[in-house]
């Protein structure tokens, strides 16, 4: 079944994970899993008599080209370690690959599986078995006994983490499932839909989402409680990168600067020509967490982690906001998220970064705004501005690396976000271009763009 808007709730937009890549870290590290568990429960019981077991790992398009400086490989033996990215420890995580190269065995089930990553790990190019990949982040997954080959799986990394699998007849398969068949209180599946159950009901925008996500199983106590782990892991990725410093990892010897500038921010009248430095400082300390590969939460992606924390903690730290305020502006901001993810796309590597700080700007925009008491339609339209000005924002990050430009432009975004929320709440919320439309662009454009500003480390920035 087509995805649905309404079916993508706050927890899938703001999953708390491991940087440096939503996209080419946690969903490869989640595809893993995921492959593991079909080995464990099906594959190896059915087989066991198997005795030459060795599992193969294919990564194309973006994850082959970027893959190495995004953690992909690493991420890839962590998970068939059976290691996730929320509940495991990020140096546990990081250990797994350099251990499997020292000893490539994988004990699943009572089956010992070589998995050696300097092998076994194949970075391929942008054709699987001589077709077109049917998403820029594919990867192909294989076991065998000696030459004869029990199973393949095939799981595309569409962005954010999400995870989507081919089957036998070629159609991708998303985890929602048998949520799709359940009828929600307030379905809808676009901006404008949105908008008109807003207006109709009387109701908040975050208690139409919160009776949604109860029909779906997910009480608003649980909500809450996991939005306040979200907004905890925000805040303590903003104190362990305003208090970090050194050169991040990857080879570029890009210094962070967060610790550094946060420490200047009470004094230092060059940092505030013209404005609050506060939300930059903020974002560069979450995205130099992210590139490190630390604890981060996808908001919409791990490259565009550190804006909505960035705006968040502005925003409470100016007008002391409310926990539940806070949590509501997560809500409404990942109903933004939702659109554009079943509009256009939440992956550099489909549409470029537009679909990346595009979104998470949109989403801050539109958050910020309902936190600070705007209506429905001045909502809509900080979300419209926030995606309209980065449309056609290309991703050409250098060595494939989350770090120059997508640092900087985490801040760049969270300045836009509070400058479009406060154009929208200076408005009465009327304006020409509609959010649907803007998506509609969007996603046009990312189809226009050439394939090497779409996170290959192929054009611009990337080339030095
Ligand atoms: S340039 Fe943008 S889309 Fe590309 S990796 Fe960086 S943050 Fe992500």
């Amino acid at each position: 079944m087509k995805l649905q808007a309404d079916r993508i709730g706050p927890l899938d937009m703001f999953k708390i994970g491991v940087g440096p890549s939503s996209s080419h870290t946690v969903g490869p590290m989640m595809a893993a899993l995921k492959f593991r568990a079909l080995l464990t429960e099906k594959i190896l019981p059915a087989n066991p008599s198997a005795t030459q077991l060795r599992v193969e790992v294919e990564l194309y398009g973006s994850l082959s080209a970027t893959g190495e400086g995004h953690g992909t490989g690493g991420a890839v033996c962590a998970g068939l370690k059976g290691l996730h990215p929320r509940f495991s420890e990020t140096d546990d995580i990081w250990a797994v690959m350099p251990h499997l190269c020292n000893f490539p065995t994988l004990e699943l089930s009572s089956s010992v599986v070589t998995f050696n990553p300097t092998q076994h790990i194949h970075w391929l190019g942008w054709t699987m078995s001589g077709r077109p990949l049917p998403h820029p982040n594919t990867i192909r997954f294989r076991l065998f006994d000696g030459e004869k080959m029990l199973v393949e799986q095939t799981i595309l990394s569409v962005g954010g983490g999400f995870i989507e699998e081919i089957d036998a007849d070629d159609n991708r398969i998303n985890d929602n499932g048998v949520a799709d068949q359940l009828q929600l209180p307030y379905p809808f599946n676009t901006a404008d839909e949105f908008l008109a159950i807003c207006v109709s009901s009387g109701k908040n925008p975050w208690d139409l989402i919160i009776a949604n996500q109860e029909a779906l199983g997910l009480s608003e106590a649980d909500l809450r409680k996991q939005l306040d782990a979200v907004l905890d892991t925000m805040e303590d990725c903003i104190e362990r990168g305003t208090r970090t410093e050194g050169i991040l990892p990857g080879g570029l010897n890009v210094r962070r600067r967060a610790c550094e500038l946060y420490k200047r921010l009470p004094t230092d009248m060059n940092l505030r020509a013209g404005n609050d430095l506060r939300p930059s400082v903020y974002a560069i300390a979450v995205n130099e967490e992210n590139a490190a590969g630390g604890r981060v939460v996808t908001a919409p992606t791990n490259g565009s982690s550190g804006l909505i924390p960035a705006v968040w903690r502005t925003l409470r730290e100016q007008h002391n906001l409310s926990r539940e305020t806070l949590q509501n502006g997560l809500i409404v901001a990942s109903v933004v998220g939702a659109l554009v993810k079943t509009h256009a796309s939440i992956s550099g590597a489909e549409v470029g970064c537009q679909g990346e700080v595009g979104t998470s700007c949109a989403m801050a925009a539109a958050g910020a705004v309902s936190m600070l008491g705007g209506n429905i339609n001045q909502v809509e339209q900080a979300a419209e501005i926030g995606i309209e000005h980065h449309l056609g924002m290309t991703c050409d990050p250098i060595k494939g690396l989350v770090q120059i430009p997508c640092i900087e432009r985490n801040a760049m975004g969270a300045v836009k976000a509070l400058n479009a929320a406060a154009l929208s709440l200076a408005s009465d919320g009327s304006h020409l271009i509609s959010l649907d439309r803007v998506l509609q662009v969007m996603k046009e454009t990312g189809l226009d763009m050439n394939q090497k500003y779409k996170e290959t480390a192929t054009g611009g920035l990337a080339l030095g």
